[in-house]
């Protein structure tokens, strides 16, 4: 569609207030002021000075809009023949650079927008993502993991547990009292003795229920409650998913973004399935104050001391000046709050029968 400038730009106008459009002139007279006619009638439908209209931007062959501010909006496919009219007459230029001073502030407020919407995915979407990650995994998943973690361990340093066969009876028992308190019940963890090796004094928790004891951790006290007291806790990070979690958390959006699309890329596979790192990942603080809780409230429904973890962290505590550090010790810090916070809680549960009922 060729249009002669003299004659005008053919197109279609559509009045402010209506949707359908009529065919319609473009004009421009020697003072720069653009008009819009009735081919037909030749009655005026909108003018204004060249300046004072908005011109959309060429985009490939997409007809452009004219706009007359109140009047309504001219177009036309005529892409050559609008940029001959405006740019000829240096109206487009200045126009391209009025635009501009009105899109700075609005350039500053989207980067503005883009940082702030980077921050709110990690701070808020990933735990959402971690969240709908953990409740859409199914029971393979963390199965597969913790065996694996488990047969690596097994294959490099573990070796089988050489303590006496009465004390791994008693803590057996013991741990199938607290099981027994747990809502995964009695199939839903199971305790593994180890000796440690470069490992040294440590439990732990798996996702899928498995928890190992070291020997060298049992050997620390004769007490089996405080041991009883780290099962709890561990009970607590496989109850409450935190292993998971934590994984999740490092895999990163992308990660959670596929395999909660159903798409597990080689890459997420690798990572869920050898569980890399799910023991150098330390539980956050949040963590493992849940999990101190769960261990007194599971001890003193199993009618055992709520304050048995305490204990035991009183016990690393004294014992990190002359055995240095212990694996568990570096992964659950034995701070005084922590110490003075779980004696509090065991205060409070005992001192409430009714705060801590079956789930
Ligand atoms: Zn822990």
């Amino acid at each position: 569609m060729a249009s002669d400038p003299a004659a005008g730009i053919a197109g279609t106008w559509r009045r402010k207030d209506k949707a359908r459009g009529n065919s319609a002139v473009l004009r421009m007279d020697r003072d720069g002021v653009a008009s819009v006619t009735d081919p037909e009638s030749g009655d005026s439908l909108a003018a204004a000075p060249a300046g004072r209209v908005a011109i959309s931007d060429r985009v490939g062959s997409i007809p452009r809009r004219i706009e007359f501010a109140d009047a309504g909006t001219f177009e036309t496919p005529d892409n050559d023949a609008i940029d001959r009219l405006f740019y000829g007459a240096g109206i487009h230029r200045r126009g391209f650079v009025h635009e501009l001073e009105r899109f700075r502030p609005r350039l500053v407020l989207v980067v503005v927008a883009v940082v702030a919407l980077c921050f709110a995915v990690y701070r808020y979407a990933l735990p959402v993502l971690v969240e709908v990650a953990v409740a859409v995994t199914p029971p393979v998943v963390p199965e597969l993991m913790s065996q694996s973690v488990l047969a690596s361990l097994d294959g490099s340093v573990f070796a089988p547990s050489e303590l006496a066969a009465e004390r791994q009876s008693s803590i057996s028992r013991g741990f199938d009292e607290l099981k027994a308190l747990s809502p995964r019940g009695l199939d839903g963890y199971t305790l593994h003795f180890r000796k440690g090796g470069i490992i040294g004094p440590n439990a732990f928790a798996l996702p899928d229920g498995t928890v190992v004891l070291t020997d060298e951790l049992a050997e620390m006290t004769d007490d089996d409650e405080m041991i009883l007291g780290v099962l709890g806790h561990e009970i607590g990070h496989v109850d409450l998913d935190h292993s998971l979690r934590q994984l999740y958390r490092a895999a990163g959006v992308t990660a959670l973004i596929m395999m909660i699309g159903g798409d597990i890329g080689s890459g997420t596979e690798d990572l869920l399935v050898q569980g890399t790192g799910l023991l150098a990942l330390s539980h956050s603080r949040t963590a493992e104050r849940e999990a101190d809780r769960k261990s007194v409230e599971l001890m003193y429904r199993a009618g055992k001391d709520p304050a048995a973890i305490a204990r035991f962290f009183e016990l690393l505590r004294d014992r990190l000046n002359d055995t240095g550090t212990s694996d568990f010790f570096s992964t659950h810090p034995a701070t005084p709050e922590r110490i003075e916070e779980t004696r509090r809680y065991a205060e409070e549960v005992m001192n409430a029968p009714d705060c801590c009922k079956p789930e």
